[in-house]
């Protein structure tokens, strides 16, 4: 599903209630340095062609006044979210565009809070890593333990070790959601022992704060995917639950 605006909704959403997004991707194309075969954006290579990025001065004039509408018509905003039409923290503005957000939910929604959907492949760059710390919720990916599994589901488009982002994802000190897709592709499955306990094993060493288990929804690019019920999931996850980590499955 592609957003035409930086600034949209608010729509309802179970978990967060009535939710704000911001997209900081261009208004008609994809732009991600991953191409996961589940993408809801579809691939990159159908990404429209437009690479016009929105900058920050544009996020704060669109945002203020999204925020000033809801405010004027009684309408409640309880999540502002970074989720857009591929990776946020590729926005140069995006360190900035954190600020501003912080600063207006502060001025017009002090109780709402802002999150960020980042597939965590710049969390290694100070500025990033930095504005990550400054949301109330960072919701991290990690779909997969290895290098080569990574390229199976991911399809990193530049240089990903996963050791290098277990690493970063260390330094968040637990702050942080870690947000997994659980499906079936190929030879790839998430329930394989080979995905499944390199995964835990790394979610014991990162230790997020919240673990956010979920798979396919809408439609995705690749064919042949297969989603892993809510019941399975549960089940999957459920030595890391025993353990004392807080697990939320979204079938
Ligand atoms: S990281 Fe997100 S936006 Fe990027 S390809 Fe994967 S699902 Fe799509």
């Amino acid at each position: 599903m592609m957003r035409e605006e930086i600034v949209f909704g608010p729509i309802h959403s179970r978990r967060l209630g009535s939710s704000l997004g911001i997209n900081v991707l261009p208004e008609r194309g994809k732009i991600c340095n991953f191409d996961c075969v589940y993408c809801e954006c579809g691939w990159n290579k159908d990404g429209r062609g437009d690479t016009r990025l929105p900058s920050a001065g544009q996020l704060r004039a669109r945002l203020e006044a999204k925020l000033i509408e809801c405010r004027d018509n009684g309408i409640p905003v309880d999540s502002i979210t970074f989720s857009g039409d591929g990776e946020p923290t590729i926005n140069p503005e995006f360190p900035e565009m954190v600020d501003i957000s912080l600063e207006l939910r502060d001025m017009y929604y002090p109780q709402a809070v802002v999150s960020v959907l980042s597939n965590a492949t710049m969390i290694g760059r100070k500025e990033v890593f930095e504005a990550l710390r400054k949301v109330d919720n960072p919701i991290l990916k990690l779909d997969a333990p290895t290098d080569e599994l990574v390229r199976k589901i991911n399809q990193p488009q530049g240089d990903y070790h996963v050791a290098d982002v277990v690493e970063n994802l260390k330094r968040f000190e637990g702050t942080f959601t870690l947000q997994t897709m659980f499906l079936r592709f190929g030879d790839f499955d998430s329930s394989s022992p080979e995905v499944l306990e390199g995964w835990m094993n790394i979610v014991r060493e990162v230790k997020p704060r919240e673990i956010m288990v979920y798979t396919l929804d809408r439609e995705a690019p690749a064919e042949g995917l297969q989603k892993i019920s809510a019941e399975e999931m549960e089940a999957l996850t459920r030595p890391l639950a025993e353990e004392g980590f807080k697990i939320q499955v979204r079938g």
